[in-house]
């Protein structure tokens, strides 16, 4: 996408987060449902991310569409939307993992009702891989998929899963039984109205919107008559994913940092502004251009896991920097006064743990360094020495 384009999609997301802010308390407090709020915003705001040639309803700005399928389009959106509420942004059926992975799995008329679906009501789906005793690694997943004569048979629990409760179908990290070792698991797509399947809502501190959930299978079929349908890439696909999502996830970080950047910078007077700016701005510019620099690489098909990792990990450290600074320059009784304040901090604990905490991206960053594979760090240890 061109930087003008670019930019109107930056300005469109701002104009939206702006609405999505006057919802934030009442969606954080219980008064107001997030798929609500989502179920008012014209239909264009629910076809986001869909591939353009199938999108009945684009994004349009001066006679040109704005499709939101590449990384940079995806984290410019989602900074923007996480400036007016993080949550809320995370309740956009396009901001779920699921969403790009599923168009692989989905046959032609699948797609076509998918599609059709999307058009009509929000529409949202899960990715469903993190459980209760194993978190999210891949290779110790539990839930199992069994393949039988006419299917195959899940059973397992899911937790944190975003949108688990408000999804029509997604897909489930499941153990093949026929299968061995890390390619054993598999994506299955699952409808939600699959006998067996029961999602339910989470109450958690921050990130209210995004519907964390716990599902459960027991005994759910698959209904496919070939053992169960699968991502053509299987789990190195889903691995793809999470690379690219996680430039996203900084951005989000960045977004909700921003948002407190800028609500402590209006309630600042002019000597102590002048000193709140002069720590975060550039800082903030900084951790955009790293972010960039990462969805550029994966959009040019040189990705690669630890400049993901780094962005991310930039992003949640400033936010959390912010958040705390906040309460610091606002006084002891910031939370109470700026609930808004309060409710970003939680927020953004949240984004911290999203595709990996900062330890597990700390690991990532030093294996790619080591490997030499980190090319804004250069050196490799021992070199140069
Ligand atoms: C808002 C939100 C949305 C989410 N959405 C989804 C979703 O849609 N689908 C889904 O499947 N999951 C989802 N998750 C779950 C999320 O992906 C995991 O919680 C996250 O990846 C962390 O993994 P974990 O729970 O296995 O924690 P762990 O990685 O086990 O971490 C637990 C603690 O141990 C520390 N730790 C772990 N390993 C090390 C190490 N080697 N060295 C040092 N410290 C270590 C971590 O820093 C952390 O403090 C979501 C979570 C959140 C908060």
């Amino acid at each position: 996408m061109p930087d003008d384009d670019l930019k109107a999609l930056r300005g469109i997301g701002r104009e939206l987060a702006e609405g999505l802010r006057t919802h934030s308390l009442d969606v954080h407090e219980g008064r107001e449902a997030a798929e609500d709020v989502v179920a008012a915003l014209p239909a264009e705001y629910w076809c986001l991310g869909l591939r353009p040639d199938r999108n009945p309803k684009p994004l349009r700005e001066g006679g040109r569409t704005l499709p939101v399928r590449s990384c940079r389009e995806f984290t410019a959106l989602m900074e923007e939307l996480c400036r007016g509420d993080a949550g809320l942004a995370l309740a956009m059926p396009f901001s779920s993992m699921s969403a790009m992975l599923m168009e692989q799995m989905l046959d032609a008329s699948q797609l076509d009702a998918h599609y059709a679906r999307m058009s009509e009501r929000p529409t949202w789906t899960f990715f469903a891989l993190t459980e209760p005793e194993r978190g999210s690694d891949a290779g110790a997943i539990t839930t199992t998929l069994e393949p039988g004569e006419d299917g195959a048979v899940l059973n397992g629990v899911k937790r944190y899963i975003g949108n688990g409760a408000r999804a029509y179908c997604g897909l489930v990290f499941a153990r093949n039984t026929a299968a061995s070792g890390m390619f054993a698991v598999q994506p299955v797509l699952v409808p939600s109205d699959a006998p067996g399947f029961t999602a339910e809502l989470l109450d958690t501190m921050g990130l209210k919107g995004a519907g964390l959930s716990e599902i459960r299978l027991e005994g759910v079929r698959v209904p496919v008559a070939d053992g169960a349908r699968t991502a053509p890439t299987g789990l190195r696909g889903a691995m793809q994913t999470f690379d690219t999502f996680r430039p996203c996830v900084g951005a989000m970080a960045l977004g909700a940092g921003t948002a407190v950047y800028e609500y402590v910078d209006r309630e600042l007077r002019a000597g102590a502004q002048r000193n709140w700016r002069d720590r975060f701005v550039h800082r903030i510019e900084a951790t955009r251009g790293l972010i960039a620099t990462a969805a550029a690489a994966l959009d040019a098909g040189r990705g690669d896991g630890s400049v993901s990792s780094a962005a991310k990990l930039s992003a949640v450290r400033l936010a959390d920097a912010l958040a705390a600074a906040a309460v610091d320059v606002l006084g002891p009784a910031a939370r109470l006064d700026h609930p808004l304040i309060d409710k970003w901090d939680g927020d953004i604990r949240g984004i911290e743990f999203m595709e990996g905490t900062s330890d597990i991206q700390r690991q990532t960053i030093a294996q790619g360094w080591i490997a030499g594979r980190l090319p804004l760090v250069g050196a490799r240890p021992g070199e140069g020495r």
